[in-house]
């Protein structure tokens, strides 16, 4: 007789377990990788990964569970892998999470998951972003994902509008639901952020390509070079016979900091800096075919970790002097704290509590030269709990720079909500939208980044899910 999953946790020896030493899992050295793209870590071999996935102690209150926003069942995949069943610990994943590949390798997984493993309270918790990364590579390489069954066709049809995380999500859901969907992106290729901003050294753009060609597997459609708003509305959609429309169109518009000489030669915002540098020019519109021009000495502004990805992009163009420049302190960083180590290691350097008030161009030239910055010291904490920068007055100062990307944050594009009659919106453009998506607008949907603001792959992955399920309740009994 088979042993059960409750059989077998009942068994579970847990003062053995905590005798494993940590796996680490295999990663390239900072002197090889400023020289590549590739992925920073080289994933686990099968017996490592089954060494490592014994030492999770199966708690029955499974924190790194609850912590997740997908819910994976992360104790059940953990105990099929230590038993070698590789399939069946994807499987696990898979029947929570959308993109096991893409989160295993991007979730903050240490405020996360891995945040709450109990074995990290003594000792280094389990590797579980790593786990899950190589239990969906190891499924891929070794026969693929099985191909769900799909509801025999509803006849109604679906408009998706933006092809990042959150529009994928729903994408698969609704079409295993029978549905006919069809994606709209603006880029002339599929993935949002994904692929328009993430570098290849902290996920593959592969990961992208495979669940793109699963989801044309499915029957999905997709039609690039197209933006919602402009080149059609979301009326016109309706109008052209589909039942409902998704918005997952991101929070894609960089801030900027609106001092002079922002408009200089030589100063890019980041997302620009980002796929210019990471992307060949047939994934590019046309006006964005020029390489970028980067110099010798980069500067970043910004503490979050879209500027670790510039700056340690800007490593990997030859820039020979990389620095990050944040208006607070280290320890009020939004990012991981491993990007930082990773582009420490890389030789960036970094200067805390100071903050741009003017770009300096070189004489007769239109080119930054230098950027001056103004010390900052912190006052009360802001709305968002932490401390807020307050200018040292005459404390200004000069670091020269021929390069500078400008990395401080998002906001949600304007552009569907001008054009979308009664869809209701927040004054920083976010869609208002309930729960599970549904929006002011009957039959218009809503999740990720569009609703939240600039946020995490997983939690669009997670708002997607609900806005699906609510979308095919709506398709199929007209509820809104
Ligand atoms: C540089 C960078 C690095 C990041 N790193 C991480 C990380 O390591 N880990 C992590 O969890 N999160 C990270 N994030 C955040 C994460 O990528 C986002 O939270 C996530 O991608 C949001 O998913 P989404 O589907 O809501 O939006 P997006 O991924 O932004 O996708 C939206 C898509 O909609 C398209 N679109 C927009 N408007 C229209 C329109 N009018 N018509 C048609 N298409 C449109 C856009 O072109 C885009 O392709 C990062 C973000 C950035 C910018």
């Amino acid at each position: 007789m088979p042993v059960t999953n409750a059989e077998a946790v009942k068994s579970i020896d847990r003062k053995a377990r905590l005798q494993v030493p940590h796996q680490p899992p295999p990663k390239q050295k900072p002197e090889e990788r400023v020289h590549n793209w590739l992925e920073v870590y080289e994933g686990y071999d099968l017996e490592t990964a089954k060494i490592e996935a014994y030492r999770c102690i199966q708690c029955p209150a499974a924190p790194c569970q609850v912590a997740c926003p997908l819910h994976n069942d992360i104790p059940g995949a953990f105990l099929k892998l230590e038993d070698g069943d590789v399939h069946g610990a994807a499987d696990v994943f898979r029947a929570t999470n959308p993109a096991p590949d893409m989160c295993g390798r991007l979730c903050p997984q240490e405020s996360l998951c891995e945040g709450h493993c109990v074995v990290g309270k003594k000792a280094i918790p389990v590797a579980i972003g790593r786990l899950e990364a190589f239990i969906a590579d190891y499924e891929r390489d070794h026969g693929g994902r099985v191909s769900p069954d799909i509801a025999p066709s509803t006849g109604k049809r679906v408009a998706v509008v933006g092809s990042g995380p959150a529009g994928l999500a729903v994408a698969e859901i609704l079409a295993i639901h029978g549905h006919l969907v069809r994606v709209f992106e603006a880029w002339p290729a599929p993935g949002g952020v994904l692929r328009y901003g993430i570098p290849d050294f902290k996920m593959d753009k592969r990961h992208v390509d495979d669940q793109v060609e699963y989801l044309e597997r499915l029957g999905v459609g997709f039609q690039y070079n197209t933006r919602i708003g402009y080149d059609i509305t979301v009326d016109g959609l309706l109008d052209d016979g589909y039942d409902a429309v998704f918005l997952g169109h991101g929070a894609g518009q960089g801030n900027k900091l609106g001092v002079p000489g922002e408009e200089l030669d030589g100063i890019y915002m980041a997302t620009d800096f980002l796929v210019r540098a990471n992307l060949p020019t047939a994934e590019l519109p046309e006006w964005m075919w020029d390489p970028i021009a980067v110099g010798k000495r980069l500067v970043v502004v910004g503490g979050g970790d879209t500027s670790m990805d510039c700056v340690r992009s800007g490593v990997r163009l030859g820039c020979e002097e990389v620095c990050c420049v944040y208006r607070r302190t280290e320890a009020e960083m939004a990012g991981r704290e491993e990007e930082r180590r990773h582009a420490k290691e890389e030789g960036v350097k970094f200067i805390f509590q100071a903050t741009p008030v003017r770009f300096v161009a070189a004489p007769g030239e239109n080119r930054v030269q230098a950027v001056r910055f103004q010390k900052m010291e912190l006052g009360e904490p802001d709305e968002s709990g932490r401390r807020r920068p307050v200018p040292v007055i005459g404390s200004e100062f000069d670091v020269e720079a021929d390069t500078v990307v400008i990395a401080i944050g998002y906001k949600v594009e304007k552009l569907l909500y001008q054009t979308t009659p009664d869809l209701e919106a927040t004054d920083w453009g976010t869609v208002k939208a309930d729960d599970d998506g549904r929006t002011s607008r009957p039959g218009v949907f809503a999740a990720g980044d569009s609703v939240r603001g600039a946020d995490l792959v997983v939690t669009a992955l997670a708002d997607a899910k609900k806005a699906a399920a609510a979308i095919d309740e709506y398709l199929r009994n007209g509820a809104q």
